[in-house]
């Protein structure tokens, strides 16, 4: 499978990942979360950070069947207790503000069979026990970078017709167009693109929607927007001021909406993979910001299990405008992976607010973010909204109505 071709895509893409993503600097320091069967790949990511000057690279390994094995023999009990060495690595890399970089390559199904009250637990102790680490991703404070790794697992789900290796290579070219890497620089196609989004944010904060009105088939939807929000787009700084990119690929213009003021219906128009287990054809009733009516075709105890989490679980963190004509839209090509598939149209997510949705709301406490009408929860669940059917509207304070999508697409 590893033919020099593969190889030499590879080196460039972990060198996309460190330099421009994550934008390694000298002395900095670094973790790598990646599945220990993509260790090829994590060598070229490691030594593409140490050669940008990385002082220290921390790789945790991470194995899906050891996780399926906690999950299997373990009691609920023990899978909700935090262990010590969990936490202090947490406080660790908050603190020292260390530069994050997520590989996910898992099979969607991870968890299928398993016990949902018990993938929930462990779910649950999962961000609870790196609680300083979320929080400090979360506002920006360090940088920190997700991107996808193709494994056989994932790769036969996403071609289930193609065989296990054949698959993977068509995966690892699929992740490669949805990172440029197929353009001659694919450094200036990022710098390109990042401006091209970055002028949607910046029209509408211009803007500052009091809210946004989506109308597709099985959606009837108004979001209100918070006063002072921010939209974002393919890329923050980090508390110091170096750049990064939280995802790669990026198609997206986010904001948080007011988590009080969402009102109507809106159906899935995509299948998601949470907790290991796959949830389509998702339908909520909103009423002031709360899902009261929450349907699944696919995955029902475990939706349910998701909005019982916390108080915040059943209000909306996020609000993302995605062009259904996006590189990875067009692909056609389901990825079972949210961070593949958000890209793919627009989306809204259930559970935490990102605190930068507001002005100075990195520096705000939790009680004047919530009053500002930002939503807190231990979960964050992108799910899927958008197809070429969806119009949405902006609506200013005193009323103007301007066509935002049309088709799928941003109104030009
Ligand atoms: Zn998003
Ligand atoms: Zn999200």
């Amino acid at each position: 499978m590893t033919t020099p071709n593969l190889t030499q895509q590879l080196q460039t893409y972990a060198e996309l990942a460190i330099k421009i993503g994550l934008n390694i600097q000298p002395d900095d320091l670094m973790t790598l979360s990646i599945d220990i069967e993509q260790a090829p790949f994590a060598h070229l990511l490691v030594a593409a950070a140490y050669r940008a000057g990385a002082r220290n690279v921390i790789v945790q390994w991470q194995d899906p069947q050891l996780q399926r094995l906690a999950l299997r023999y373990q009691s609920e009990d023990e899978l909700s207790t935090v262990l010590p060495h969990q936490e202090t690595l947490s406080e660790f890399i908050a603190v020292q503000r260390v530069k994050r970089l997520v590989v996910m390559s898992s099979d969607p199904d991870t968890f299928a069979g398993l016990p949902a009250a018990k993938i929930a637990a462990y779910q649950r102790r999962d961000s609870q026990g790196i609680q300083a680490v979320k929080s400090a991703t979360q506002s920006n404070r360090l940088s920190w970078l997700i991107i996808g790794a193709a494994s056989p697992a994932w790769a036969q789900k996403v071609f289930p017709e193609a065989s296990p290796a054949e698959a993977t290579a068509q995966l690892w070219q699929a992740i490669f167009k949805t990172m440029r890497l197929d353009t001659p620089d694919p450094v200036q196609a990022w710098e390109d693109h990042r401006a091209r989004l970055s002028a949607k944010a910046k029209m509408l904060n211009d803007y500052q929607f009091d809210r946004l009105h989506y109308t597709a088939p099985g959606t009837d939807l108004t979001i209100g927007l918070p006063r002072d929000h921010r939209w974002e787009a393919a890329g923050a700084n980090n508390e110091k001021g170096d750049f990064f990119i939280p995802n790669m690929p990026t198609e997206e213009v986010f904001t948080a909406p007011d988590a009080k003021r969402v009102d109507g219906t809106v159906s899935s128009t995509k299948p998601l993979s949470y907790a290991g287990t796959i949830l389509s054809g998702l339908q909520f009733k909103f009423a002031k910001g709360k899902v009261v009516e929450a349907h699944a075709e696919q995955g029902q105890a475990t939706l349910d299990h998701l909005l019982k989490t916390d108080s915040g679980a059943r209000h909306l963190g996020e609000v993302a405008l995605v062009p259904d004509q996006s590189p990875i839209s067009q692909s056609g090509l389901t990825y079972f992976n949210t961070l593949f598939d958000e890209n793919v149209s627009d989306h809204l997510a259930l559970g935490a607010a990102y605190p930068f949705s507001v002005k100075d709301g990195t520096s705000m406490s939790k009680l004047a973010l919530q009053k500002a009408g930002l939503n807190s929860s231990q979960i964050h669940v992108d799910f899927m909204v958008g197809s070429a059917a969806m119009a949405i509207d902006g609506i200013t304070k005193d009323g103007q109505v301007v066509p935002l999508f049309r088709q799928g697409n941003w109104v030009e």
